[in-house]
């Protein structure tokens, strides 16, 4: 641990050596009776001191020695008559996970005592290599993403629905892809949260719905798009008529439209999301239900929204058959959705035994590696050209 006195030098400014150093000599003191006695403690300068603990400790358990040490300096020091009163930081890093050598150990706490003494952050700061590297690729991404629509980065990769009653090809899921010029694919679950944060989701959102409904327009049949929309995109006014405008350009049939929502954006903004779902739908574009059963599902969601379909996550599909609770689950939504008309969905389904199970108690569709993995849609068979 690093620890820093982070008023030294105003007090050495202000009062002189003399009672700067008797400070040190106090602050020295309950560091003493805030550690073990097996800790090293070493001066360091100006108001530094490096702490060594080398017992066997967990991240949780140095965190809550830092804690006793910046409590025990909360009480105002009493030097010459003089109540002081000082802020402290500590920056910590672990070995062996931060590092072997004492350079790179010195160079992680330095570094967690230095963010931990800007203004704002927490006065406890832990540091790992790893935290650099995993903020510098973020940083690039999200410098990056700006010019990846424009410079043709962004892709859809579309993955088909199986009808299980007649074993044909219902439609596709569009699901985005972003190939960076030198970091390679980025996965959706790494720069959507960038594109919500730098509020990049708006355009790019626009241009998923735009270019997937231009794809299903080609497609033969009267095969269904699918496209994901988060919840910032949800919250947008402007959705709606980005929507419209691009059914229109595609000359797409609303039908044939379904968009994915999942229930975290229901539990923030309920009664728009509603209203902007059945606007949707009265213009006969389908709404379904994404990852059910994964978070917070409510049966309100079922009686109050407009729902064509219920997506059973992935997880489900993997646990129902060596998992009797799980089976009975994914059994009753499928009697429960029916039952109120709506469809079910299978995600994730990976093998025939799924496949099967998932035929013998009723459910709609299937979607998974099994039946085809996200793809580019000139490799899909049948469905490149018209
Ligand atoms: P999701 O909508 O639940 O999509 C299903 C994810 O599971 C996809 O991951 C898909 O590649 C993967 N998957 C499909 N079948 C299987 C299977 O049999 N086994 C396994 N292990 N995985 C399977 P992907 O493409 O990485 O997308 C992750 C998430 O990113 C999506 O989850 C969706 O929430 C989000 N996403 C993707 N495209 C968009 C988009 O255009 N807009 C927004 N807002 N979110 C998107
Ligand atoms: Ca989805
Ligand atoms: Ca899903
Ligand atoms: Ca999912």
């Amino acid at each position: 641990l690093l620890f820093d006195l982070n008023n030294f030098a105003e007090v050495n400014d202000r009062f002189g050596r003399a009672m700067a150093d008797a400070l040190l000599v106090e602050v020295a003191a309950r560091l003493r009776r805030s550690t073990r006695e097996s800790d090293g403690i070493a001066r360091l300068e100006g108001g530094e001191f490096a702490i060594i603990a080398t017992r066997d400790i967990r991240p949780d358990q140095i965190r809550s020695l830092a804690k006793q040490i910046v409590d025990a300096m909360c009480a105002p020091f009493l030097i010459e008559k003089r109540e002081i009163y000082c802020r402290v930081s500590i920056g910590i890093a672990l070995a062996p996970a931060d590092g072997l050598d004492t350079n790179q150990l010195l160079r992680c706490v330095d570094t967690a005592l230095y963010r931990a003494k800007t203004p704002g952050a927490g006065s406890i700061q832990f540091f790992s290599p790893g935290d650099d590297e995993a903020a510098a690729r973020r940083h690039a991404l999200a410098r990056d993403l700006p010019s990846a629509l424009a410079n043709d980065q962004l892709w859809l990769a579309f993955q088909p629905f199986l009808d299980l009653g007649s074993d044909r090809i219902r439609g596709f899921e569009a699901l985005l892809r972003w190939q960076h010029p030198t970091l390679g694919p980025i996965p959706p679950s790494e720069f959507i949260s960038i594109a919500e944060e730098t509020g990049l989701i708006h355009a790019i959102g626009h241009w998923v719905v735009k270019t997937a409904c231009l794809a299903a327009a080609r497609w033969p049949r009267d095969l269904r798009v699918s496209v994901n929309l988060s919840v910032m995109q949800l919250k947008n006014k402007a959705l709606l008529d980005g929507i419209v405008a691009a059914l229109a350009e595609a000359g797409l049939e609303p039908r044939r439209l379904e968009v994915e929502i999942t229930e975290t954006v229901l539990i923030s903004n309920f009664e728009e999301t509603i209203s902007l779902l059945q606007s949707l739908s009265s213009l006969s574009v389908t709404v379904a239900l994404d990852d059910f059963g994964t978070g917070y599902s409510s049966l309100t969601y079922l009686r109050k929204l407009p729902l064509s379909r219920l997506k059973i996550d992935r997880s489900f599909v993997q646990d129902m058959l060596a998992d009797a609770d799980c089976a009975a689950i994914v059994r009753s939504l499928i009697e429960l959705a029916h039952e109120l008309r709506i469809e079910v969905t299978a995600e994730g389904v990976e093998t025939l035994h799924q496949l099967d199970y998932l035929r013998r108690v009723g459910c709609d569709e299937a979607q998974g590696y099994l039946i085809g993995k996200p793809d580019r849609i000139d490799d899909i068979p049948g469905i490149a050209a018209k």
